[in-house]
């Protein structure tokens, strides 16, 4: 898969500013610094595009700003905690990200194949997230919904 392909899939990242300062801001009232390190860390993941785990994230760091790993898994909590980050989904035991801030709830589809992954939305979703809520007395504050299996391109192939 070419890269062009990959990033027209998603939503295309416009200004950074309302973000970053978001990140700041939440950064300031926690009592943390707004050091070099967290703000590159933070700049790369929301230039992302696509869903990533730590290894893509450090090697994509690696050039521009070199910072550790460690330093990576300490700025991903801050930056799920400040509404910018979300936990997606689990592959080989490594948790892959996305940036959310700003966008529609969406969920996806992964292939378990050529691992990609596909966003939809469906608000039928939203509906079973209420009505289950309201049945056992649940105050929701989020749902999601994967689906696994293989992509139409992977089915052919295996043909
Ligand atoms: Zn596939
Ligand atoms: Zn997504």
């Amino acid at each position: 898969m070419s890269e062009e392909m990959a990033i027209s899939q998603f939503e295309p990242v416009g200004d950074l500013t309302e973000e970053m300062e978001a990140f700041r801001g939440f950064l300031k009232t926690r009592g943390y610094r707004v050091t070099k390190e967290r703000e590159a860390i933070a700049e790369s993941i929301l230039k992302n595009h696509d869903h990533f785990d730590v290894d893509e994230l450090f090697l994509s760091l690696r050039a521009k700003t070199p910072v550790s790993k460690a330093s990576i898994y300490r700025a991903i909590p801050l930056m799920i905690e400040s509404g910018l980050l979300a936990e997606v989904y689990l592959e080989n035991g490594h948790m892959h990200y996305e940036r959310v801030y700003g966008r529609e709830h969406h969920s996806h589809l992964r292939c378990l194949n050529c691992h990609r992954i596909f966003e939809f939305s469906a608000p039928e979703l939203a509906q079973v997230e209420k009505r289950i809520s309201r049945q056992e007395g649940f105050k929701s504050e989020g749902h999601k919904f994967e689906i696994w299996g293989l992509c139409s391109a992977c089915q052919a192939e295996k043909r």
